[in-house]
């Protein structure tokens, strides 16, 4: 029998190597054919008396990655279709689809026949959850194996008896660990916590998986053996006894309720390991059924899996612009961020030509690369040679000539627009023909800095955060002149360093930074309103904002919010601001001397590790404290998501943003919007414009206009419309624009 997914090659020893290689696909994904192809192979080798055991690998350098997106957004769709027929039918389908995996891998693992998985590589979810349903899992000690189950990370838990089987293996503990994080594990990891029986080198990975079968293993998993004891001796144990109490008020710390996932996880192991195996698999199906019918679920998965994997596969690439090579990059401004994006064009293995005013000054850039390497190949994350490859490829230099083959040039020079404007002309004199221009401004408009020149449509911004080595966000800002070569040369850079682009229009601020003002400005309220400023912090956390409002301020610098302050007040007047910011801004600046992180003193305290930063206690002076008691928290983490998610609104209204899948997944990656909600755009969306609405009329009658709904939200509340219908980014107009 021919399989189109898979190839059979069975040795004289009988031994049935099934090698997964989609043809079609870089990487191995469950679909629901390669499902049925799984149990049609599974079916003939049982039926194959010749036949004494399979070997079950990839063909591809990776094992697999899991599910497909196009299956679980079929999921979804059904879902949705079958509801609007008969809610309870469309739930029973559910289950069922949501049971096909578990019970196919069921089967494997009762076949009677060994399976042994080869793990060759990445080697995620489902795909971890069939190599734990095989009798025998071998790995290659290769640095990209990876084993995982994140599911958790997009809304869901592992559902293919994932929660069952690594219970059943791993201390508990360590079990929920993996679960509940999502974290991946190297392979000797794996080995340690008892999920691979094997670790070998890469060329030895198939014999020893056959060796297994060759050694008489039991075509048995533990669990179906008489006497079968779960490590640790299972829930009713003193050490559960402590265990669980514990595991709980961690998932609560770090969740703080907002991750019904995570919590199914726990419920999964918790009544599971009480029952057996197999009805321990239809509790798992049970809440994976209910689990993947949350707002959360859907949100999370369509902004952190879907979205996000279509805008790095270049959603919103311009058609009909070829493929650009981008094998020169140029660096101008060797300071905090041009460093780091040189560091991140080099990992990528493009040249870099690093510039700045003096050979002393680009140096010193390359200084930061040198030590990131020397930090990485200490840790045994980098060879020596991988180091020094990467070294080679950054040429400090004082020479705007060295650009004369580059094909995109990135400003990260002072910000000051009489600098850039130098930079620009210098740049534009030596930059061959159809090379493109990137400014990483954050505060000035592309469309002005684009007047110095010469050939506006290839010049566009690319915004980087930072530490740029590990904000996986860019923000691509067109100037009103922008061509699609630029984008187009943009997005192919930003894929190449392995970042996700969101493009937006250009405006003061951009996408993210006129968010996160609005996140930082919402807390200056609250101080001026005698909020007491832990309590502030812990509700942005409560909220799923991972660090609160006067932490990021003080990483930010409070005088850079003093000089955005100044500047918006230059540029848009007075009234632009409100003045009781000033005043706080300007006092913690100019009277306390408190800049934030970067003196050691900001709205926090900075004391020598290993003490910990802690609220500076001056602060409580500013206003007249409110009563802890008398402070609604609740309210409080619905203000810090309301006035983000209104001002994300606002940037799909004024066509700033026009996807709202990059507001979504530009929010979550770009500072972190509460995760859980899929995104500044879904958390409108998952409760209902109309809801939303009313929730900011609320919140505007108490706390100020700035939380008035806008005029584009209110006609979609009274049209019952969603963000992702009005402005569909799979619908017609979105395909022609
Ligand atoms: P920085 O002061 O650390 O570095 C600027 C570098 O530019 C310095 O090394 C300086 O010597 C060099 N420089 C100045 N004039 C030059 C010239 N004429 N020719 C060549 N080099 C010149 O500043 P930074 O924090 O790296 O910011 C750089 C740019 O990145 C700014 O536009 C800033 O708005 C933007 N940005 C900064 C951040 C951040 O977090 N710091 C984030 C996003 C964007």
């Amino acid at each position: 029998m021919t399989y189109k997914n898979f190839t059979i090659e069975t040795d004289a020893d009988g031994i049935a190597l099934v090698t997964w290689d989609m043809p079609d696909k870089s990487m191995n994904v469950f679909t629901v054919e390669v499902m049925d192809e799984i149990e049609k192979i599974l079916d003939q080798t049982v039926a194959d008396d010749g036949i004494k055991g399979v070997v079950f690998t990839s063909g591809k350098s990776s094992f697999s990655g899991g599910a497909d997106l196009t299956m679980i957004k079929g999921m979804f769709s059904m879902l949705e279709e079958e509801k609007a027929k008969d809610p309870a039918a469309a739930v029973q389908k559910l289950f069922d689809a949501a049971g096909r995996m578990t019970w196919l891998w069921r089967k494997i693992e009762t076949c009677g026949k060994p399976w042994v998985s080869a793990i060759n590589g990445t080697c995620m979810g489902g795909a971890t959850e069939l190599s734990l349903a095989c009798h025998g899992r071998v790995a290659s000690n290769a640095k990209s194996v990876k084993i995982g189950l994140p599911e958790v990370k997009v809304g869901i838990f592992p559902g293919a008896g994932g929660t069952q089987r690594v219970a059943r293996l791993a201390n508990t503990q360590d079990a929920l660990q993996m679960m509940t994080t999502g974290q991946t594990l190297s392979a000797a990891r794996a080995k340690a916590m008892n999920l691979v029986h094997q670790v070998v080198e890469p060329g030895e990975l198939i014999n020893a998986a056959k060796q297994m079968i060759k050694d008489g293993l039991k075509p048995v998993a533990p669990w179906d053996e008489k006497g079968f004891k779960v490590p640790g001796g299972g829930i009713w144990t003193p050490a559960s006894a402590q265990l669980w109490p514990a595991a709980s008020a961690i998932l609560r710390r770090e969740t703080a309720g907002n991750y019904p996932a995570a919590l199914a996880i726990l419920k999964c192991v918790y009544e599971g390991l009480q029952v057996p195996f197999d009805t321990g698999l239809k509790i798992e199906q049970r809440y994976f059924t209910e689990i993947v019918q949350t707002t959360e679920a859907y949100s999370m998965i369509r902004s952190l899996f879907v979205s996000m994997q279509e805008l790095n596969k270049g959603a919103r690439r311009p058609s009909g612009q070829p493929k650009s090579e981008i094998k020169k990059v140029g660096v101008v401004g060797a300071g905090f961020m041009g460093a780091s994006i040189a560091y991140v064009t080099a990992a990528a293995g493009i040249n870099v030509v690093l510039i700045d005013r003096d050979m002393e000054a680009a140096g010193k850039g390359k200084t930061h690369s040198e030590g990131l390497v020397a930090g990485a190949v200490g840790k045994g994350k980098m060879t020596k040679d991988e180091g020094d490859k990467l070294l080679s490829l950054i040429t400090p230099s004082d020479d705007y000539g060295t650009l004369a083959d580059a094909d995109l040039v990135i400003e990260a020079v002072f910000e000051d627009r009489d600098v850039k404007k130098a930079v620009i002309e210098k740049v534009e004199a030596v930059l061959p023909e159809g090379a493109i221009f990137a400014s990483n401004t954050s505060t000035l408009p592309i469309t002005g800095l684009a007047k110095n020149s010469k050939r506006p449509v290839d010049f566009i911004g690319i915004h980087f955060f930072s530490p740029v080595e590990k904000m996986m966000l860019t923000e691509v800002i067109l100037g009103k002149e922008t061509g699609d070569k630029a984008l187009a040369v943009a997005l192919d850079y930003v894929a190449a360093i392995k970042k996700t682009p969101i493009v937006v229009n250009d405006t003061r601020g951009f996408f993210v930074n006129r968010c996160v003002l609005r996140y930082m400005s919402e807390s200056y309220n609250m101080l001026i309103e005698g909020v007491p400023p832990v309590m502030i912090e812990n509700a942005a956390k409560f909220a799923g904002m991972p660090v609160g409002p006067l932490a990021l301020n003080d990483e930010v610098a409070i005088d850079l919010s003093y000089k955005i302050l100044k500047a918006t007040v230059a540029d848009l007047g007075e009234n632009a601001i409100d003045p009781r910011h000033m005043e706080l801004v300007s006092r913690m600046v100019e009277k306390e001397e408190r800049f934030g992180r970067k003196n050691g003193k900001g709205f926090y305290d900075y004391p020598a590790k290993p003490a910990k930063k802690h609220i500076w206690p001056g602060l409580k002076d500013f206003y007249p404290q409110q009563k802890p008691d008398a402070v609604n928290v609740k309210t409080l983490q619905e203000r810090f998501l309301a006035t983000i998610a209104l001002e994300a609104a606002r940037t799909v209204e004024e066509g700033i943003v026009t996807d709202p899948r990059e507001a979504d997944v530009g929010s979550i990656l770009g500072f972190g919007f509460a995760p859980y909600t899929g995104g500044a755009l879904s958390y409108i969306d998952g409760m209902g414009v109309k809801t939303f609405v009313e929730l900011c009329e609320r919140l505007a009658k108490d706390y100020g206009a700035h939380f008035t709904p806008t005029p584009l939200l209110k006609d979609m509340a009274a049209k019952g419309e969603t963000f992702y219908g009005r402005f569909d980014p799979y619908g017609e107009a979105a395909k022609a624009a």
